[in-house]
């Protein structure tokens, strides 16, 4: 695979430095990345620029935190090849991180309540300058010695349904999509198989059916955590729509060891029916 059109940097909560992130893609092999931060842009300059000095094709993307039926329906929508410098999005992304910072304060709020005290000035500055989001308390709370890993931090406080869990800030879908068209991008539905309320039976053909219908332009195939059926599932669902197919690692860092930049992704001539699908170009 040529083209990972899915990772993140420490904007949001990876752990490279966009420019780090550049260099292991290259180092990958890769001739076409996108570093898709939660609900963030803002590693996208520092990207941009090592791109353009090693020679890797660098595309604008996000991916964004959907919240519908009054947060019954959660899940991540990755957007491509819009205008970074977009006023409606950079103003919605600000308004974004600002209700993060907020879920942040009311994470630790529950926190306290089951008797683990974390300081909210810490994790800000643990997470600047990027968005704040679950596994920045999920690191504090091992730092803390409150768990031994991250994973049990999810799984005993911050995971749906567990004592500290708040839902993210998301916008609508058809908030989310008409931002991305405006800005001259697509919007893609990121790993449908891993989104709250989006798995159950049929749940995937009736909710794609609903927001193709608000502009959804593409479906994320292929992503680490998708096993070969729920591939198959997918593609029939992209061909009967005329969806794009996308798919990337996922890349996080080291914090996912099993999961290698570039281990995952699309084919060049996948990713060039994406391009003549948007209108910026950088
Ligand atoms: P947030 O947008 O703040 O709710 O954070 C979502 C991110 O948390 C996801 O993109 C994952 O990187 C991470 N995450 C979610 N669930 C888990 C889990 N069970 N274990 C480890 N990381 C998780
Ligand atoms: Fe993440
Ligand atoms: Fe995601
Ligand atoms: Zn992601």
């Amino acid at each position: 695979m040529s083209c990972d059109l899915h990772s993140h940097s420490w904007y949001s909560d990876g752990e490279l430095r966009p420019a780090d992130l550049v260099d292991a893609a290259v180092a990958a092999g890769l001739e076409v990345l996108a570093l898709s931060d939660h609900d963030t842009i803002a590693g996208y300059p520092e990207a941009a620029e090592r791109a353009a000095h090693v020679g890797l094709e660098l595309l604008p993307a996000i991916e964004f935190s959907i919240s519908e039926d009054e947060g019954r329906t959660q899940f991540h929508l990755l957007g491509y090849g819009f205008d970074v410098k977009s006023d409606e999005l950079q103003i919605c992304l600000s308004d974004l991180a600002t209700a993060r910072v907020d879920r942040a304060r009311t994470c630790l709020e529950l926190l306290a309540e089951q008797g683990v005290r974390l300081d909210l000035d810490a994790l800000l500055a643990e997470s600047a300058p990027g968005t704040v989001g679950r596994p920045h308390v999920a690191r504090a709370l091992v730092e803390a010695g409150a768990c031994r890993t991250q994973e049990e931090a999810f799984t005993r406080y911050l995971r749906r349904g567990r004592p500290a869990y708040v839902p993210a800030p998301g916008l609508r879908a058809a908030r989310a999509l008409s931002l991305l068209h405006a800005a001259g991008g697509v919007g893609s539905l990121a790993h449908p198989f891993l989104s709250a309320g989006v798995d159950a039976a049929g749940g995937i053909e009736k909710f794609v059916g609903r927001w193709i219908v608000q502009g959804l332009d593409g479906i994320e195939i292929h992503h680490p955590r998708h096993k070969r059926n729920q591939r198959q599932r997918l593609s029939q669902l992209a061909r009967r729509y005329g969806l794009l197919m996308t798919g990337g690692s996922d890349f996080h860092g080291a914090a996912k060891p099993d999961i290698k930049l570039g281990s995952v992704g699309i084919q060049r001539e996948r990713y060039d029916a994406l391009l003549e699908r948007v209108h910026f170009t950088p």
